[in-house]
């Protein structure tokens, strides 16, 4: 089946006992059972739940995995994932990496004896620098949080093979329909459904797809022990969302390259982050492993201080500005006070975030009303 397909009919099945199309909303915690244990496979909604059984199954479409597991968010499903490390265990990541993500790491799971190494991932050498026998987890992001940057899964899964660790891909910034990590090799790939999968604004949600009956096994009695699950009308909302996926790439695609033009002409901005510009060593990665370039895009003003981001931030009337991303409308972040101020100063520096830097979701309104709206604000 190909992706448009998957998107509106993978896991929804008529419901049987009344032929409705749409995968009912099974808001019960229980389910009656003729005789203990003689049930109809359902006995208790953390476990298991119609809803989410039929939003899992499409989760695993679209990534062409075996399996797909939904959780409360993106942060709940990256937590689940850390439950499978041990004390002495050791985790490789990339120093660009999502704020909360970094949080988790440094702030909770540290404490339990993991020790994290975080590295500029779009260097294999600086990978295999730090990896050693402890190594147990790869955690990558591609293209990263806010700088845009590609990295290489397929050379990334080869390091993760010939050191026995997991390579686990946070796909939400390229979306299923721009990029399968487990094609490239990954074994595990999360999603912070909120943003682009669910697509509306309206559901925080997490996910875990992978084709490993093992990994799959230890992250679904983690999903059901520890509980952060996802409730069925969350699942419905999803489900529904994720019918048109394809048809917001598609224009979060078209919007994204014609900002991204527009941004990098633009004279008082000195430079645009977004991986499809051409005769860039990001642009050659991604042709190879992503199927068009996205809506994200953050820039640079060449007077680098945060009173000019605030003023175009305050200035934008369409793009919203609000943390998140990934939503039909178009929103604007200032990552250095917003999304990624839990980072230090130094790091954020380190990694080319700059204090004037403005990350913006393009959103699938009019292109002529979002061009104009940037150039009433950046003058
Ligand atoms: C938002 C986000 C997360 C966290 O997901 P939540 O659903 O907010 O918990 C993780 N990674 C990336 C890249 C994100 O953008």
């Amino acid at each position: 089946m190909k992706f448009g397909t998957k998107a509106i009919h993978a896991g929804v099945e008529p419901d049987p006992s009344t032929g409705a199309i749409m995968t009912p909303i099974f808001q019960t915690t229980t389910y009656a059972q003729a005789s203990p244990g003689n049930n109809k496979g359902f006995e208790y909604s953390r476990t298991k739940n119609p809803t989410r059984e039929a939003l899992q199954k499409s989760f695993a479409a679209l990534e062409n995995a075996k399996y797909g597991l939904a959780f409360a968010s993106g942060m709940a499903a990256t937590d689940a994932v850390a439950r499978l490390l041990k004390p002495g265990d050791e985790v490789v990541s990339t120093n660009d990496l999502y704020g909360g993500s970094y949080r988790l790491f440094t702030k909770i799971f540290a404490h339990y004896g993991i020790k994290f190494h975080f590295v500029d991932m779009t260097s294999i050498d600086e990978v295999k620098k730090v990896i050693n026998d402890q190594t147990k987890l790869i955690w990558a992001e591609t293209p990263t949080n806010p700088m845009m940057k590609v990295v290489d899964i397929v050379a990334l899964a080869k390091v993760a093979k010939s050191s026995n660790a997991i390579l686990a891909v946070d796909n939400t910034f390229a979306t299923p329909y721009l990029q399968n990590p487990l094609d490239l090799g990954a074994d595990l790939v999360m999603h912070s459904v909120t943003k682009y999968l669910a697509g509306h604004s309206d559901v925080v949600m997490g996910a875990l797809m992978t084709s490993n009956d093992e990994l799959n096994e230890q992250l679904a009695f983690i999903q059901n022990a520890a509980g952060a699950i996802a409730g069925p009308q969350d699942c419905f909302l999803v489900l529904r969302g994720i019918k048109t996926l394809h048809l917001r790439m598609q224009r979060h695609c078209e919007n994204g390259a014609a900002v991204a033009k527009y941004l990098a002409d633009h004279p008082k901005v000195s430079d645009v982050f977004w991986p499809g510009f051409e005769g860039t060593p990001q642009y050659d990665i991604a042709s190879k492993q992503m199927r068009g370039f996205g809506g994200m895009i953050s820039f640079i003003l060449k007077e680098d201080h945060i009173e000019g981001a605030y003023q175009v931030l305050e200035k934008l009337n369409i793009f919203a500005l609000a943390e998140s991303l990934g939503g039909v409308e178009s929103l604007c972040g200032h990552p250095a006070t917003m999304t990624h101020a839990s980072i230090p100063r130094e790091e954020r520096l380190k990694t080319g975030l700059k204090d004037s830097l403005i990350r913006l979701s393009v959103g699938i309104e009019d292109i002529d009303d979002l061009i104009a709206d940037l150039e009433q604000a950046i003058g």
